[in-house]
């Protein structure tokens, strides 16, 4: 399977990993939109959001549960974050591999992407 975050669960392309655990992994993304910005992914592929079956509930809930200890490990927990992810060309996912972005250590903008819609929402 060609996909970009499988190859970096099976390190054949290198990354910040930040953690990792038997279900996750988590690594800084190339592109950071906020001082912290971290993909929280599963091991298993799962393609988009879409595809979430009755036997990966726990898994995305564990990819919660890791991004919220990573905001606490790096001290902005308290302070907030913003934890999501992207489905589809609607939703701006660029990568078919699901992934929690973690984006944290500044106030963010609410509502997200306005601008990139270019039309009223
Ligand atoms: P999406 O647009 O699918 O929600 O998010 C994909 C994210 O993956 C983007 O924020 C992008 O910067 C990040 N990304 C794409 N390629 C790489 C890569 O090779 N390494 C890392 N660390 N992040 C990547
Ligand atoms: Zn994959």
């Amino acid at each position: 399977m060609d996909c970009l975050f499988c190859k970096i669960i099976n390190k054949e392309i290198p990354a910040e990993i930040v953690f990792e655990d038997e279900q996750v992994i988590a690594f800084n993304d190339i592109n950071p939109q906020a001082p912290h910005h971290v993909l929280v992914i599963p091991k298993k592929h799962i393609a988009t959001t879409n595809e979430i079956t009755d036997q990966d509930t726990a898994l995305v809930g564990r990819m919660h549960q890791a991004a919220a200890e990573i905001a606490a490990e790096r001290g902005f927990a308290t302070e907030g974050y913003r934890a999501v992810m992207n489905c589809n060309s609607h939703g701006g996912q660029t990568v078919y591999h699901i992934h929690l972005h973690l984006l944290g250590g500044k106030a963010l903008g609410w509502p997200p992407y306005t601008d990139t819609l270019k039309q009223p929402v």
